[in-house]
């Protein structure tokens, strides 16, 4: 019987709470089946936060958050607060809790399940089996790097300025997480930057290589410029196995790459800090779809990528592997029987609501275990 693991539950707004109800059923499924506890605690964050309590994420959810082994977060915001200030709207708890818990690797998989290969826009052929991961820097870079802002030039004419910077830390730490996913996959790494054009990007590059020579000589280690790898995302996605990359380039490929798979409401992500000296990394689990306002209260999300978000948790802050891969065939299996939410539907495939999915993957998941 595993030790008892201590999970937080922010299911936030919008279809937050839904998706999140199905996740419930999965690990009660597992306290019975797969006598494994966990110590969950829920709270309130964004928009409920703010009516409740007025502020976005109290002080006593942030102390929950750093005492808690992982996080499982669901989507914020709405329309309902979309007129508050700037410094009391409901995507301030997640920026909140990204910089006090120092999370800074955002991990973006991109995996096409056979049952979805006709969703996406891309050829059948191209996708068919794709399973990457795109690692991202997500605290430090050109989106908060100094001097930053617009000057007035003696001519008249105004200059906007923003500042990419890299410290050998920062680099260092994101790009070992990357090495050490490559590790537990198939061994290869490729480093995305601009080493041909920026200063920044060619300091990525040599410190990226010389910590493989020191720390991963075992790991495949590759280097593409930041246009070339979107240009091979689209023609080859199939040629990576896991990328690291800069916050700014991380935006804008993981976006590219998560569309390959064709659909939001199946896409899963983590962020995880760096392991501390008492062993313990802060992570965070989240599906990259907000909180679909437009469908909340209807019964009619799609609850796959916050059940593919718990997946990862399980897999990367638990080391729980085996159950891990357990939900995700369950979740393939149940789309296998043509069983669809109504973001994904496809020619053949039946209708179901939310709650009859995850209904669904939980007699799966029986059917699996017995
Ligand atoms: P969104 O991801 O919420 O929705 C985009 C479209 O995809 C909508 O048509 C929606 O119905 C659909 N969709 C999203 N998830 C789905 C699911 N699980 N099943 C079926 N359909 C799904 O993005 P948006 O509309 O730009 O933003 C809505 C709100 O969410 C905004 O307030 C935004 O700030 C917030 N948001 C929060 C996060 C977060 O909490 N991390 C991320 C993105 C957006």
């Amino acid at each position: 019987m595993a030790a008892n693991k201590r999970l937080l539950i922010l299911p936030g707004d919008g279809i937050g709470p839904e998706v999140m109800r199905e996740v419930r059923r999965i690990i009660d499924w597992m306290d019975r089946r797969r006598m494994v506890t966990f110590d969950v605690s829920d709270d309130l964050v964004g928009g409920a936060a703010i009516d409740a309590r007025k502020t976005p994420i109290a002080d006593s959810t942030m102390q929950a958050a750093k005492d808690a082994d992982a996080i499982l977060f669901g989507s914020v915001g709405g329309p309902k607060w979309d007129t508050l200030g700037f410094d009391l709207r409901p995507e301030l708890a997640i920026l909140r809790l990204r910089k006090e818990l120092d999370i800074f690797a955002n991990l973006r998989p991109a995996i096409v399940f056979d049952p979805l290969v006709n969703a996406s826009t891309l050829k059948a052929d191209v996708i068919k089996g794709l399973d990457l991961m795109i690692v991202r820097e997500s605290t430090g870079g050109i989106y908060f790097g100094e001097p930053r802002g617009v000057e007035t030039l003696p001519d008249g004419q105004k200059r906007g300025f923003d500042t990419e910077t890299y410290t050998t830390n920062e680099i260092e730490r994101v790009a070992r997480v990357a090495f050490e996913l490559a590790r537990k996959r198939q061994n290869r790494l490729c480093s995305v930057e601009k080493a041909n054009v920026m200063q920044s990007g060619l300091f990525w590059r040599q410190t990226v290589t010389a910590l493989r020579e020191r720390e991963f000589p075992d790991v495949e280690l590759s280097h593409m410029y930041a246009d070339n790898c979107a240009m091979q995302l689209v023609r080859a996605p199939k040629q990576f196995d896991v990328i690291v990359t800069s916050n700014i380039f991380g935006d804008l490929l993981s976006d590219l790459a998560s569309m390959l798979t064709g659909s939001l409401g199946m896409l899963p992500s983590a962020t995880m800090g760096a392991v501390q000296a008492s062993g313990k990394r802060h992570a965070l689990y989240e599906p990259i779809h907000g909180s679909a306002p437009d469908i909340a209260g209807k019964g009619i999300a799609n609850p796959l990528a916050q059940i593919l978000s718990f997946a990862m948790l399980l897999r990367f802050s638990f080391s729980m592997d085996e159950d891990a891969a357990l939900i995700e065939k369950a979740c393939v299996n149940v789309l296998g029987t043509g069983l669809r939410t109504a973001d994904i539907m496809g020619p053949g495939t039946a209708r179901i609501s939310t709650n009859v999915m995850g209904e669904a993957i939980v007699r799966e998941l029986d059917k699996l275990a017995a």
